[in-house]
């Protein structure tokens, strides 16, 4: 079976401005692509998980969130840190119209991770999560992933997360250690 690493994108792939939609606001954060690109040596597939409520509340359209995704893939590829899949939900209990209800792929519910393990036969005990929300570490732990990172500063948060790392610098060197476990 394969492996997964998942990522949130707000927060975790690029600073997390509030609602970012265009690529002149999304900046990439430091490390991202040195631990895709390690990831992936070490057999992980990259998959990104993202909520995305600034679509279903009117912020900007599935189709600018489209634009700025398929901007993003091309950007990891180039880097030589493909992304595997790019998982969104739109949806919001305060949304608008068609997106205005509960979704089971929002986070903290782990629809989106549950689906990817389907869509690409992931054993998610030997998978990991890294977010910067609380939301994401429940999603990761409902979808029982093998581990979930938090990225903050560790002396600024409670988290039920496994380990809390404030670089991506620091969760590569711990993904080699991780990874040699499976
Ligand atoms: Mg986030």
């Amino acid at each position: 079976m394969a492996k997964a690493l998942f990522l949130d994108r707000d927060g975790v792939i690029n600073s997390d401005s509030g609602y970012t939609c265009k690529i002149e606001e999304f900046h990439f954060i430091d490390g991202i692509f040195d631990l895709c690109r390690l990831a992936s040596s070490l057999g992980y597939l990259t998959i990104v998980a993202t909520n995305q409520s600034g679509i279903g509340r009117g912020y900007f359209t599935e189709q600018e969130y489209q634009s700025l995704t398929r901007w993003m893939q091309d950007r990891f590829a180039a880097e030589s840190a493909p992304l595997a899949a790019v998982y969104h939900c739109p949806y919001h209990p305060e949304g608008v119209g068609e997106y205005r209800r509960q979704s089971d792929w929002r986070k903290p519910a782990p629809g989106m991770l549950l689906q990817a393990a389907r869509d690409f036969s992931l054993d998610l005990a030997a998978s990991l999560l890294i977010g910067d929300s609380e939301h994401d570490i429940m999603a990761a732990r409902a979808a029982g992933m093998g581990a979930a990172i938090r990225f903050a500063d560790p002396a600024r948060v409670i988290s039920g997360a496994d380990r809390i790392f404030a670089a991506h610098s620091e969760i590569a060197k711990w993904l080699k250690g991780f990874s040699s476990k499976e």
